[in-house]
């Protein structure tokens, strides 16, 4: 649905003005007369504002509201009042395959050959989760990280899964497979939606400050270029809300003298980025449901990752109800460790898979 509304305070001037626009919106998209107030957005709504359109509304004051766009909107299969979580990437910075074990003329790596199969679960991009988190305000998207491959994660499961809107962006670190793909969000705030809002630490904003400062400082920008239109908010190691969904930061090491955030929403917790975790935060991870954690490689850690035993460790220790684990390299079958994962159940009750690159998972938040 969009609402459209003028700010600050409406007036005889403005509403002539709404019902204007609500009226050629609904013209445009072909709308009943019945229907021009709250004109349910069947299509995507691209089609009917352009940038300059949309430009001149906001000019005008007029604030673009979308509510429920596509989330689920589109989506015809889902008629569930559940929110969901869905796994855009799932693999290390390079991804999976990885071009030079494609090319290496003396050793064929498996699993890297396995993921050039289509729809073989092996491909794997920058770790990141999309909540679609739907309360009684509406359904919202919120996401988790967009690395360097963002845009093609995107392009893969944001059609397939009906996903219109970006609702927020909330920052787990300032690694490139983490931030890289901000630049990538000009095609929502310039097509889709206003702005975007970040949220993010202030040690990764003052990166971002330099790695995408034209994103960050507008006025350098050249009149007319369609850059992302960002809202940074500074978060602390403290609680914060999104949409009214209550996210606690997970703080957890990645390399000695590096933090990075893990997030808590409902009893679902993210550590995507991890290679200790501090013995505060254990606290926070009481009474998990699902945990979603770090596990790059079958045999050891690395400096600034889990590996398989270390990360199974941490369930052990956690005892969230089920976990997945995310970041997994070339190394890391994904048949061949899911079966030796599912041992663990009858061994040792364990509930632990590892994800892949399109797994939806139905969570209550
Ligand atoms: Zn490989
Ligand atoms: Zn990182």
């Amino acid at each position: 649905m969009i609402m459209l509304s003028r700010l600050p305070s409406p007036s005889w001037c403005a509403a002539v003005r709404t019902r204007c626009i609500a009226r050629s919106l609904s013209r445009r998209l072909g709308l009943s007369s019945a229907r021009r107030c709250h004109i349910p957005l069947r299509r995507p709504i691209t089609r009917a504002l352009s940038l300059p359109s949309k430009k001149r509304l906001l000019k005008m004051g007029f604030d673009i509201t979308f509510t429920g766009l596509s989330n689920g909107e589109l989506d015809s299969t889902r008629q569930t009042n559940m929110s969901e979580i869905i796994f855009l990437g799932t693999g290390t910075s390079e991804g999976i395959p990885r071009v030079s074990c494609l090319t290496d003329p003396l050793k064929k790596c498996e699993v890297c050959s396995k993921a050039t199969e289509p729809g073989n679960k092996n491909k794997r991009l920058n770790t990141s989760i999309l909540i679609r988190y739907n309360c009684s305000g509406g359904r919202f998207n919120i996401l988790i990280d967009a690395g360097k491959f963002f845009y093609h994660s995107a392009l893969r499961w944001f059609p397939f899964y009906g996903i219109r809107t970006i609702d927020a962006v909330i920052i787990t670190h300032s690694h490139a497979d983490a931030i890289g793909g901000l630049d990538d969000l000009r095609d929502w705030t310039n097509n889709v939606q206003p702005c975007v809002p970040i949220y993010t630490a202030i040690r990764d904003f003052e990166v971002m400050q330099k790695t995408h400062y034209y994103l960050v400082d507008t006025s350098v920008i050249i009149p007319g270029a369609a850059v992302s239109d960002l809202q940074f908010n500074i978060i602390k190691e403290e609680p914060f809300t999104v949409h009214n969904l209550q996210i606690t930061p997970l703080p957890v090491w990645h390399g000695p003298g590096y933090r990075s955030l893990g997030f808590r929403f409902g009893n679902v917790c993210y550590i995507s980025d991890a290679s200790d975790i501090p013995e505060e935060t254990y606290e926070l991870l009481t009474g998990c449901d699902l945990l979603i954690v770090d596990a790059l490689r079958p045999d050891r850690s690395s400096t600034t990752h889990f590996g398989l035993p270390r990360a199974l460790q941490e369930v052990r220790r956690i005892q969230p109800k089920r976990t997945l684990f995310t970041g997994m390299m070339h190394l890391m079958d994904h048949d061949k460790v899911n079966e030796y994962l599912g041992s663990l159940m009858e061994t040792e009750g364990l509930d632990i898979q590892l994800s892949y690159d399109g797994l939806r998972i139905p969570v209550s938040l």
